[in-house]
């Protein structure tokens, strides 16, 4: 079959790629629509150290699941969680299976992704996308879900000023999502055409090097998807305030914490986080439920940040279109 494949060096697109076998209690999903995220362009250059299949955000049709009777998800369009996990270990049974310590990842660790004509997920990662929703909308279920992950993390009183700290792919999702909150939430960012989707939402938005880093925000939400970012955060948040992390970066990017890197790159100090006694809060994958019930719900505009719709077989054409810094979501489709 056809796949986007990372092989360690480079990505590659492939007609020979081996069919998926559904294993006991996995479902074999065929995408209708994939998203390129700014993960699948940092395995590209080391990320988690991961070799095969990429992609990791699809809807798509069940095909058939390996069960004994037969599934009601067949013939179902669905979107997934991403991590599959053994239900055994301390964190599955200790109610953390995100934090599975056995687990694999869709086209992030261990299990290949859904850039291809066909994949597995186990049948209890999916859910079924309601009729109302259309391939575009339920395609964003995923990094929507990281999203709201931040609402279930983060614990609001008063009404704080949050910053959310890039105004990239994740950024624009996070800066909706946080909007729902009683806070002040502006995003601040690079990119002027970006930032004008947030004048269309309503969204108090400023560029970078318009602020004065001034240690006075509650909260800030990093999402630059730069190791600098977090040093921004830092002289941005006040004594005692919170950051919140949700950039992922390959060792060796530049300014990676703790890491010698790439020549020009300098490792981030994070001296001030005890200085000023902040706290840094990593944050993942979120709740799928609530993602689809905010798209179904029409409350999150996911439709204005897809910049192109190219095809899997222009793969490697479209993972290099999502690096550009005026693209914001690449879809492919089959
Ligand atoms: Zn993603
Ligand atoms: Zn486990």
């Amino acid at each position: 079959m056809r796949a986007l494949v990372f092989d360690g060096s480079q990505p590659r697109f492939t007609k020979t790629h081996p069919e998926p076998e559904p294993a006991s209690g996995e479902a074999l999903i065929r995408p209708l629509r994939m998203g390129i995220c700014s993960t699948d362009l940092e395995i590209c250059r080391g990320y988690m150290g991961f070799e095969g299949v990429l992609g990791h955000e699809f809807v798509g049709v069940v095909e058939q699941v390996n069960e004994r009777r037969k599934s009601p998800l067949v013939g179902k369009r669905v979107v997934g969680r991403i991590n599959c996990v053994c239900r055994k270990c301390d964190m599955c049974r200790g109610g953390l299976p995100e934090h599975c310590r056995d687990r694999t990842v869709l086209g992030i660790a261990g299990r290949d992704g859904c850039f291809a004509d066909r994949f597995t997920l186990p049948a209890a990662n999916l859910l079924e996308v309601p009729d109302s929703l259309d391939d575009d909308g339920a395609v964003f279920t995923e990094p929507l879900a990281a999203a709201y992950q931040i609402l279930k993390q983060l614990h609001i009183e008063g009404r704080p000023f949050v910053t959310v700290l890039g105004d990239g792919r994740l950024g624009l999702l996070c800066a909706q999502v946080m909007t729902r909150l009683n806070a002040t939430v502006r995003v601040v960012g690079k990119h002027p055409q970006k930032l004008a989707l947030c004048e269309k939402w309503g969204v108090k938005h400023r560029l970078l090097e318009e602020v004065g880093l001034r240690a006075d925000q509650d909260v800030v939400v990093d999402c630059t998807g730069s190791a600098q970012g977090l040093k921004v955060a830092m002289q941005m948040v006040r004594p005692r305030g919170r950051i919140v992390l949700k950039t992922t970066v390959a060792p060796g990017s530049s300014g990676t914490p703790g890491s010698p890197g790439t020549p020009g790159s300098e490792p981030v100090d994070l001296s001030p986080l005890v200085i000023h006694e902040i706290q840094l809060l990593g944050s993942r994958c979120g709740p799928f439920p609530d993602a689809l019930a905010a798209l179904v719900a029409e409350q999150v505009d996911v439709v204005s940040l897809i910049s192109r719709r190219m095809k899997l077989a222009d793969g490697v054409e479209a993972l290099k279109a999502a690096k550009r810094k005026d693209v914001i979501k690449v879809l492919l489709e089959p």
